[in-house]
């Protein structure tokens, strides 16, 4: 079965079994800062409803899928056992085919990219091949696949890796962007694409045979799990980044301790589908870190808000505030992130407060004395573009890419951030 296949199936049992009760719409976390907000849940179901069973278009359903973050909060808890993420993701592709909504395409595989434009000025020539190319051995057991979005930051992904090499020197690597889980296709209603890509992705992986496959990225993991998952028999395991190292803290040589509180916050899509609710804290603890949680974690944590900073940049703005506060009651020094891009956005509030957002894999590095500057985080604050391009100024000379399109690209980002 296809993406496509699947979807259509879906369709039938959404429109067979939703008793449009709500509670989707109830809790989720983006609603009320909405347009929609004054619309009863019911209602807002039935928009959806509506459209699925008579193809009928309403400023309710453009909002409601204009509105959802991606966070997954509601993907388990529909008591009829639909996924309500997934019924809007089946909207968004019959939106598209019909020409009611463009949903602009993103194409990870674009070479002018800028993720692979800012990877190319935070890194030399030889790491910058080391993030892009494909591993060159036949088999391997241990697979390591980083997802898209940190090749903003890459020396997250070069702490990865060389942690990867301490636990298995002979783990096999595939690219992000080059090869995708297909979830940007999905958001923009493209499940042929996305489908097509998925299918990339797996041939590519399992050429190596491995036994365990490594995920960095949280919506990766949500997306081989809950979208392609139901119809796809998986010849390995899966496991999250932070769930295979802290499999095998005991091969590693913590040398710095990090003798401090540590409050976590979780990834919001695998915390709250529930595949991964320890995150990084076997590992911190490991790392002789005291965790003290904030009243939102693990399974019931929250999101940061950065996926709504751009369609409720308010609201989006509030979200954030709220965590950064949340994590200061804690009273703990460091709030260690899991995902990159809850980092990315986390951190660029941190001004005001007493504690430092990090990325546990930048934590648990310092602690095997690997010692790496976070530059996106220093050009995130400077925002100043002739002051980051002299910085970098040893990798814009190397860059596969022109000094005219690294200084839009400089300009874009951190400039706008
Ligand atoms: S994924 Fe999150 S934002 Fe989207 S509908 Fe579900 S709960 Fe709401
Ligand atoms: S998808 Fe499930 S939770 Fe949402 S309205 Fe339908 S029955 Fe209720």
């Amino acid at each position: 079965m296809n993406l496509n296949e699947f979807y259509k199936l879906e369709k039938q049992r959404v429109i067979s079994e939703c008793k449009v009760c709500g509670l989707c719409v109830k809790k989720c976390p983006i609603i009320s800062k909405t347009e929609i907000a004054d619309v009863k849940p019911k209602e807002i179901q039935r928009a959806i409803l509506d459209f699925l069973i008579h193809g009928k278009d309403s400023p309710v359903l453009r909002e409601r899928i204009r509105a959802c973050m991606k966070c997954y909060g509601c993907v388990g808890l529909c008591p009829q056992g639909l996924n309500p993420l997934r019924i809007l993701e089946i909207c968004t592709w019959e939106m598209a085919e019909q020409g009611i909504a463009v949903f602009p395409e993103w194409d990870p595989k674009s070479p002018d990219l800028v993720h692979r434009v800012l990877a190319s000025i935070q890194t030399t020539a030889l790491e910058y091949e080391r993030i892009f190319k494909p591993s060159d051995i036949a088999q391997a057991e241990t697979l390591f696949f980083p997802g898209c979005n940190v090749y903003y930051q890459p020396e997250k992904l070069l702490n990865a890796l060389d942690v990867m090499k301490m636990i298995d020197p002979d783990f096999a690597f595939v690219p992000g962007l080059d090869y995708c889980c297909g979830f940007c296709h999905i958001a923009k209603g493209r499940p042929g694409r996305a489908g097509n890509a998925f299918k990339e992705l797996m041939d590519k992986i399992t050429s190596y045979q491995p036994e365990t496959v490594v995920l960095w990225c949280p919506t990766c993991s949500c997306a081989l799990e809950t979208t392609f998952g139901p119809f796809t028999e998986y010849p390995f395991k899966i496991l999250t980044l932070a769930q295979y190292v802290s499999e095998h803290l005991d091969e590693l040589e913590i040398v710095e301790k990090l003798s401090t509180k540590i409050t976590v916050h979780d990834a919001c899509k695998v915390a709250l589908t529930g595949l991964d609710v320890v995150g990084s804290r076997k590992i911190l603890e490991a790392m002789g870190a005291e965790i003290v949680e904030m009243s939102r974690s693990g399974p019931e944590s929250a999101c940061c808000g950065c996926a709504a900073l751009v369609t409720y940049p308010e609201a989006g703005s509030k979200m954030l505030e709220d965590r950064i506060d949340e994590a200061a009651e804690t009273g703990a020094s460091i709030l260690a992130t899991a995902c990159h891009f809850c980092n990315q956005m986390l951190a660029s509030r941190q001004q005001n407060v007493r504690f430092k957002v990090e990325n546990y894999i930048n934590l648990l590095s310092t602690s095997l004395g690997i010692k790496r500057e976070d530059k996106f985080r220093k050009y995130m604050r400077w925002a100043d573009v002739e002051r980051i391009l002299a910085d970098a100024a040893p990798f814009v000379e190397v860059s596969p890419f022109s000094r005219s399109l690294i200084e839009q690209t400089v300009k874009s980002v951190f400039k706008s951030l």
